[in-house]
This record gives C-alpha cells, sequence and structure tokens, in this order.
C-alpha cells in the first residue's frame, strides 16, 4: 500500500524539464548561451572550497549588494532559490484560506498556478488581450475582496509584452492598498522601451508598500543552473518572506556567483544586446514569412499558433530545433547564438514550413 499523498495534487501535472538532447539545438528554457565570465567562474570555484559550511541563511553580503544596486535598504531585499521559490513563499505569506485569491492574466509563467494549488488557495485568471498582453484594466476589474495577490509579468513568459511605466502605475492606482501587487521582472534586462516609460518595478514601488519586485539571476545574469532570484518591497512583507523561506535554500555557491554577477553587471549587461538584436532579427524574418509574431521585449519571441502549436514544435523538433509549445496557445523560442537562431528560421521560414502553418 502507498504512502496517503493530498488527492487535489492529482490535478497539478508532474514536472516535464524542457527537454535537451545531445547535438539538438535548445532554445526552450530562456537560458543565456554565454559561459559565466571568468571572474564569475572564479568566485564559484572559490565558494565551493568552502561547502562543508553552511550558507549564510540571511544572504545578508548578497543582500546588501542588491540594496546597494537598487538604492534601497537591506530590510526591502530577500533573496530565494530562484525567482520560483519566492513566488511560492509570496503566495505562503498571503493566503491560507481555500477561498483567498490569486490573481494573474493568462496565459502567462506557468509557475502562477502550481504555486497557486500547492497553498490551497484559488487561482483566478484572466485572459490576455488581443495583442497577447495583460489587460490591465480587466486584472485590476477582477480583484475581489478575496484577493490577496496579483502577479504581474513584465515582460510576459511566453508573449514577450510588456507594458510601460505609465500604464503600469495606472494599474497599481486601480488595485486596493491590501492587495498584493508582485511585478515579476525576470526579463526585465531585455527591455528597451524609451527611457520616460521604461518600467522599472523598484522605482514604481518606491512609495507603495503593496508593490513587491521578482528579478532574478538566470536569464540576462546567466546563473540559471545555480538558483538565486531576489524580491525588492516593505520591509513587512520581506520579513514575512523569511519567515516562510527553506532555511539554507539560496546556497554558498550561488550567492557568491550572484555577489560577482552584480559586479560584473556592466559586462553582462552588454550580453543583453546582442540578444536583443538576434530576437528582433528572428521576429523580422519570421514576419516576413508571414507569421504573426508579438512585439517581444525579453530574450525570447512568441509564434500565436492557436491550435497548430504542438504540430509546429514536434516539426521544429525534428527539424533539430527545441522549442516550447504551450498547449494551444502559441509557440516560445528562446533567442539563442546566431547559428542556432539561423537553423531555426531556415526551418520556420522553408516553404513547406510556411505552407503547412502560415494560414
Ligand atoms: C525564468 C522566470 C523566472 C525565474 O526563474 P528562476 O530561475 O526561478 O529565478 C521568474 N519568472 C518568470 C516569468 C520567468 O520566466
Amino acid at each position: 500500500m502507498s504512502a496517503h499523498i493530498r488527492p487535489d495534487l492529482d490535478a497539478i501535472p508532474a514536472y516535464v524539464a524542457g527537454r535537451s538532447q545531445p547535438g539538438v539545438v535548445k532554445l526552450a528554457s530562456n537560458e543565456t548561451t554565454f559561459p559565466p565570465l571568468p571572474s564569475v567562474a572564479k568566485a564559484i570555484a572559490e565558494a565551493a572550497e568552502t561547502v562543508n559550511r553552511y550558507p549564510d541563511n540571511a544572504a545578508l553580503e548578497l543582500r546588501t549588494a542588491i540594496a546597494e544596486f537598487h538604492g534601497v535598504a537591506v530590510e526591502n531585499v530577500a533573496a530565494g532559490c530562484g525567482s520560483v521559490a519566492l513566488c511560492q513563499e509570496l503566495v505562503q505569506i498571503t493566503c491560507l484560506a481555500p477561498t483567498d485569491e490569486v490573481l494573474f492574466a493568462w496565459r502567462s509563467f506557468e509557475a502562477y498556478p502550481i504555486v497557486t494549488q500547492v497553498a490551497g488557495a484559488k487561482a483566478v485568471q484572466v485572459p490576455l488581450d488581443g495583442e497577447f498582453a495583460h489587460d490591465l484594466d480587466a486584472l485590476a476589474a477582477a480583484v475581489t475582496p478575496n484577493t490577496r495577490v496579483v502577479f504581474v509579468c513584465n515582460p510576459n513568459n511566453p508573449t514577450g509584452t510588456a507594458h510601460g511605466a505609465a500604464a503600469i502605475t495606472r494599474f497599481l492606482d486601480a488595485v486596493p492598498a491590501n492587495v498584493l501587487v508582485v511585478l515579476d521582472e525576470a526579463y526585465f534586462e531585455y527591455l528597451r522601451m524609451p527611457a520616460d516609460d521604461a518600467p522599472n518595478g523598484v522605482e514604481l514601488g518606491r512609495n507603495r508598500p503593496n508593490v513587491l519586485v521578482l528579478r532574478t539571476f538566470s536569464k540576462a545574469y546567466g546563473l540559471a543552473g545555480l538558483r538565486v532570484g531576489y524580491a525588492v518591497g516593505a520591509p513587512e512583507v520581506i520579513t514575512a518572506l523569511m519567515k516562510v523561506h527553506i532555511p539554507f535554500s539560496v546556497n554558498k555557491v550561488a550567492q557568491a556567483a550572484a555577489i560577482a554577477s552584480l559586479e560584473a553587471r556592466h559586462e553582462l549587461l552588454e550580453r543583453t544586446n546582442a540578444v536583443v538584436a538576434e530576437r528582433d532579427r528572428m521576429a523580422a524574418a519570421l514576419r516576413a514569412a508571414g507569421y504573426r509574431v508579438t512585439d517581444s521585449h525579453a530574450n525570447f519571441v512568441w509564434l500565436p499558433l492557436g491550435e497548430q502549436s504542438a504540430a509546429f514544435g514536434a516539426a521544429s523538433a525534428e527539424a533539430g530545433v527545441l522549442v516550447r509549445p504551450y498547449g494551444t496557445d502559441g509557440v516560445r523560442i528562446t533567442a539563442g547564438d546566431p547559428h542556432e537562431n539561423d537553423l531555426f528560421l531556415a526551418f520556420a521560414t522553408d516553404p513547406a514550413t510556411v505552407a503547412r502553418f502560415v494560414g
């Protein structure tokens, strides 16, 4: 007889990792293709020599570096085992009753419905608008007395769309001050909006204690394999996050690598220019071939292929490029190295592919 497991978990699909196969190009996980900088690799190697000791559970040195970077106090910063762990912790600190609501747009980051269900809370999803962007008015209108937290993924994974500072500010003004608004900015470093409307959650949240910003070292900073992300928010929210935090889950090597990455940020962020150029090149080539392509502000492009999404993903894999299909919504393709993107474009813009998938 097997052990009793919560039956409601049957509704959550078992985790299936993004596929990878030797010799196949993987454009499915929004990773950076660049290896760690020498200074970061050195910090990793040095930290590895001390792993017989526990990490600093409060991650004080890392949080201090992040606080300095953003011009906030260390009390405004929490670190997490990837920002996905912080998503889970944010639901844990806001929701207890099964009637407590977690509100988010859909389609958006696939972790939101999972962490909501794991916490036993109620997910409320608001469809994206016709341009595959957050419908911020509908999202604000969906707030009820039971809403405890709203996730706003800006730029949105997997559609790449983003709202500027003015639109986000209007949204924040429309949400009651007792509802936590989480601005998930995992792709912040790939935004190239005019400075006067660039949405920087840390700035937008400075005088709003119900706003919390998530950033990660997994994407532009290239540390996906080490698992470290952070939250910037009001001290009360940060204190609560630290209460539910799994002890020592931000490991020593990750802390050291994140500190070294912040020090090397100018070099790392320069790399995002090449990724943004590739993203725009891919979008232009796909549009020229007849595809509908959303306006992406992240390190990937989105093809809203509807019912054809799974078939497109399978055909791309057969052509040697793994991409990420999402149900009957669309397919997300990460901007990789130019030669990898060329391989994908050769498949996608091949007349036979176009005949099959562009209607
Ligand atoms: C990748 C991603 C994250 C962060 O992932 P971690 O590796 O856990 O830091 C968070 N939110 C979104 C929307 C993402 O796409």
